[in-house]
């Protein structure tokens, strides 16, 4: 029995907010926002962390990436800017270990980080 959160909003099992979906990847709003955007593009298919991802993933990866500027479009933060985070494992305070790329959005960020 899969208790994945992750893989449960991708079969619909558990609501989420959808903003964008296709046979590879689903993107759903984050439950806990810490920007006015935050977005979760996930691969359809159950993948831990970056730490499982093989060469026959690519495709998946780079598709996973290419879908980040027609939500980003779609949310109207393309222009404005927005950034891309992926936490793999304890030290990074991984929480979902299915793959999750995080958009966040809608309001400047320090630079570098934080
Ligand atoms: P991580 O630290 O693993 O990179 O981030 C996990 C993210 O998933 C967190 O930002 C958290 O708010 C989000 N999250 C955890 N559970 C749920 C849920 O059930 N629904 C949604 N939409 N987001 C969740
Ligand atoms: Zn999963």
């Amino acid at each position: 029995m899969n208790e994945c959160i992750f893989c449960k909003i991708v079969s619909g099992e558990m609501d989420a907010t959808i903003v964008y979906k296709d046979e590879q990847v689903t993107a759903f709003r984050d439950i806990h926002p810490v920007a006015p955007t935050h977005i979760l593009v996930v691969p359809n298919r159950h993948l831990a962390s970056t730490n499982e991802v093989t060469e026959q993933d690519e495709q998946l990866l780079g598709h996973m990436l290419a879908v980040v500027k027609p939500i980003a479009e779609q949310e109207g933060i393309a222009e404005s800017g927005y950034r891309l985070i992926i936490n793999t494992g304890p030290d990074a305070n991984q929480v979902v270990y299915h793959l999750h790329l995080h958009i966040i959005g809608g309001q400047h960020m320090r630079h570098p980080m934080g």
